[in-house]
This record gives structure tokens, sequence and C-alpha cells, in this order.
């Protein structure tokens, strides 16, 4: 096993919750509009406004939005192959009970709990306080934390990520080159 250290996120990297989350809305507000989004905040893509974030992480749909959602094409597959050179951390961070159970069976369900360094949930210890060479996240504020802490800070290219200016790749075979060559 490789002494490399790699974490890498959930949403936005593993999983994509937006058809869940579009299927689930139009069926619990079938009058509603809402967009195809490409923006981090959600409350501007949903007519429901602030209170999307409470249908999504805190209501009886989280588990539905959560537990079902897909994978990104070729994730599990890049999850594989990482785990052959790297010891592989999946972090995430979910503000409820609901999520985070939904989190776990999402992935149980895609086979990805038994990856080498485990699933960590954060708390009050985040992401970029882990002993991790390299971070794999679309998430800008965790990057640049996770870069001030020294780790390689490596950006799944999304629409609403286009601020970060250090790494970013774009596929998965890109990020599994990153990792190849530390
Ligand atoms: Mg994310």
């Amino acid at each position: 096993m490789s002494e490399l250290v790699v974490g890498v996120d959930v949403d936005g990297v593993l999983r994509d919750f937006s058809n869940s989350l579009r299927r689930v809305y139009h069926e619990v507000y079938p009058g509603h509009w809402y967009n195809a989004s490409t923006a981090w905040e959600l409350h501007e893509a949903f007519e429901i406004g602030q209170g999307i974030y409470d249908f999504c992480w805190r209501s009886e749909y989280t588990a539905d939005i959560f537990g079902k959602a897909e994978h990104y094409e070729g994730a599990l597959e890049m999850m594989d192959e990482l785990s052959e050179v790297a010891n592989v951390t999946i972090v995430t961070s979910q503000p409820s009970v609901g999520a985070r159970r939904a989190t776990i069976e999402w992935l149980d369900r895609c086979e990805l709990l038994g990856v080498s360094g485990g699933v960590f949930l954060e708390g009050t210890l985040k992401r970029w306080h882990l002993p991790l060479d390299c971070l794999l996240d679309d998430n800008e504020k965790n990057l640049e934390a996770a870069h001030r802490y020294g780790i390689r800070a490596v950006c799944m290219d999304r629409p609403w990520n286009q601020n970060w200016t250090n790494y970013r790749v774009k596929t998965y075979d890109s990020f599994m080159e990153f990792v190849e060559g530390i």
C-alpha cells in the first residue's frame, strides 16, 4: 500500500444529487418553477428559495434525495483505481442526521464504504485537519482551507467553482495522472 493519503469529497465529486433533487422537488411542488441551475446557490434555482436547504437536508425527503442520487459517470471506477495507488479517505460534510444516514447508505450502495482510509464525516474536525497529501473537492472554501494547511488541493471542475485558480482537473483520468505524479 502506498503511503500517499488522498481525500475525496462526495457531493459534486462522486455524487450528483441534482437529478434526484429536481425529481423529488417536482413531485412535492408540481406547480413550482425550478432551473437546471449551475450555480452553487440552490435557493436561486428553486421557487421555494431559501426553503430549499431544509427541503434538501432536513426534511422527510432527505433520504430520497441523497440516498437515491446518482454517481457521476466514471466515479466508481476512479475510486477503484485510486485505491490501488493510495490510501483513500472519503470526506464529507453532512449537516443533519438524516443526510448523514442517507450518505452512508449511498456509499454502501456504491460499495465505497470499504475504502482503505474509511469515511470521514466532518464535525468539529474538518477535512483539512486530516493528514492528507491531496484532496479532490469541488468546494472553493474547502480547497482554500486545505491549501492553507499544506494539502495539495485539487479542484474537480464544476460550473460553480470557476474562481479557483490553483490545481484543477476536468476528468477523473486527469486526477489519476495528478496523483500518480506526486
Ligand atoms: Mg462537494
